[in-house]
């Protein structure tokens, strides 16, 4: 965290000191934050401005990488399609590094973006790289979950900051399955509200934030609220119809913790790969 500082992240902060939310499974505040709900993007805008500055950094925006190129059990570089002409190219180098995120695009129903693809596990598959724990995907229980929508998500902070889940009846059920209620680990949420769907037949249910002063929530959750808005939703007001989707793969490439897969040359980093970090949940 204080390297992403240094490299200029701006998280959120009041009278100059870090602001913490609480998600889900955590007994305190420790989580930190963006412009309310854009950490994602800070992230990226710092990065890659701070990949910007760095002479030794070539960036090819845009590249699309095919697979990877092994001779004699080593990773000697990748194969991809040149981003303007269309046309398959190839760079070699010393060591390889796959940062291809997760792969949440198998699935109907998720919250990844259309990247997410998982084409970083399939080519290191492919190379022969050992996979771990690839059965592990974890799914978030609240993305919206409105007909013409993107399962856009509703974030775990919105139920940290107090918002409370209610079944299509209007009866808040987590009490039924766990006594964290809607703080409960993301994967015992996800199977209560599965369950709940199931017991009243209903495709959906709903994250109730009315109890929250609509400014604090406008304040604090700037995209959501700009999203919901668009499909209709005063997110101070609506019940948010939510239902879980697919979200993050705990497993993916196996690597040690300097990065080192099974292939030499070949290394990985984020969430294609399977650390350990993570086991079986998240
Ligand atoms: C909506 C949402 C909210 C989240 N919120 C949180 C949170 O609050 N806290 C948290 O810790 N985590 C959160 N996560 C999870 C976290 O964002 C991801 O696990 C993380 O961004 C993964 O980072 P990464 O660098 O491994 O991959 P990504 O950030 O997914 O980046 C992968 C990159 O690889 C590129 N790529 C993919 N395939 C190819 C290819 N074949 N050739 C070239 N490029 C390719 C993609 O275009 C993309 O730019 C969230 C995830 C989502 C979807």
């Amino acid at each position: 965290i204080k390297q992403l500082i240094e490299w200029g992240t701006e998280f959120d902060r009041e009278g100059g000191k870090l602001v913490f939310t609480q998600e889900a499974a955590h007994s305190r505040r420790r989580i930190l934050h963006s412009h309310g709900d854009s950490t994602g993007a800070e992230f990226v805008r710092s990065l890659i401005a701070r990949a910007g500055r760095e002479s030794r950094i070539s960036l090819l925006p845009f590249a699309a990488t095919e697979s990877l190129i092994v001779a004699d059990g080593r990773c000697m570089g990748v194969r991809y399609l040149d981003p303007i002409l269309r046309s398959p190219r190839e760079i070699f180098a010393n060591a390889v590094i796959l940062c291809t995120g997760g792969a949440g695009q198998l699935y109907q129903h998720t919250t990844n973006p259309p990247v997410a693809t998982g084409d970083g596990m399939a080519m290191a598959y492919f190379a022969g790289a050992d996979m771990a724990d690839m059965e592990f995907i974890q799914f978030h229980p609240t993305a919206l979950s409105l007909e013409g929508a993107p399962r856009f998500l509703l974030s775990e902070a919105m139920r940290g900051e107090g918002g409370i889940l209610r079944n299509a009846q209007g009866e808040r059920f987590m009490g039924r399955y766990d006594e964290r209620l809607e703080l409960a680990p993301r994967d015992i949420v996800s199977r209560s509200i599965v369950a709940e769907m199931r017991r009243t037949g209903s495709r959906m249910v709903f994250l109730d934030m009315t109890a929250l002063d609509g400014g604090f929530l406008r304040h604090r959750f700037p995209k959501i609220d700009e999203t919901c808005r668009a499909f209709g939703l005063d997110i101070a007001k609506d019940m948010l119809p939510v239902s879980p989707a697919s979200h993050y793969c705990m497993g993916g490439v196996r690597t040690d913790l300097w990065g080192r897969t099974t292939l030499p040359g070949l290394y990985a980093a984020g969430e294609v790969t399977c650390t350990g970090v993570h086991g079986a949940n998240r």
